[in-house]
């Protein structure tokens, strides 16, 4: 499991606000302490991750959960820059959409999205999976230590 002494950050790419608000209260039940962080769309995800813009000096997540379906930058966009880039390509990134397409599941795997998770309807169901992440991620994983 990970236990690095400081609170796990996550960076959360998603643009439905209903989603945003699920994942940040199934996240408070969370067993280890987290930091959620939120990019509404592809752009933004891209300046987080880099610490560029508004984002200048943003922590490092830890792990990124990315959905596909994004304004300006979709979610394949995102990963293939995530994995182009060599400070970032090591950080796990689960996609977690609406989608349950063939092709959209192929191409993530392709573009080494480390899981591909498709969103439950049910609102309890939702949240349940996002607290089966935190857990499996988190407590059953191990994270890329950081230097
Ligand atoms: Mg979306």
């Amino acid at each position: 499991m990970t236990d690095i002494g400081r609170p796990i950050e996550m960076l959360l790419v998603e643009d439905n606000e209903a989603d945003i608000r699920l994942t940040e209260i199934a996240l408070k039940h969370a067993k280890l302490a987290n930091v959620l962080n939120v990019a509404r769309d592809g752009e933004e995800a891209l300046d987080y991750l880099r610490g560029q813009g508004k984002f200048a000096g943003a922590v490092r997540p830890d792990l990124v959960l990315l959905d596909l379906n994004l304004p300006k930058m979709n979610g394949a966009e995102v990963l293939k820059a995530i994995r182009d880039h060599k400070d970032l390509q090591s950080i796990p990134v689960v996609i977690l959409t609406t989608s349950d397409a063939d092709k959209d599941i192929y191409e993530s795997y392709e573009l080494h999205a480390n899981c591909y998770i498709t969103k439950p309807v049910d609102l309890k169901k939702f949240m349940g999976v996002v607290e089966m992440i935190e857990d499996f991620w988190v407590r059953v994983a191990s994270l890329p230590p950081r230097d």
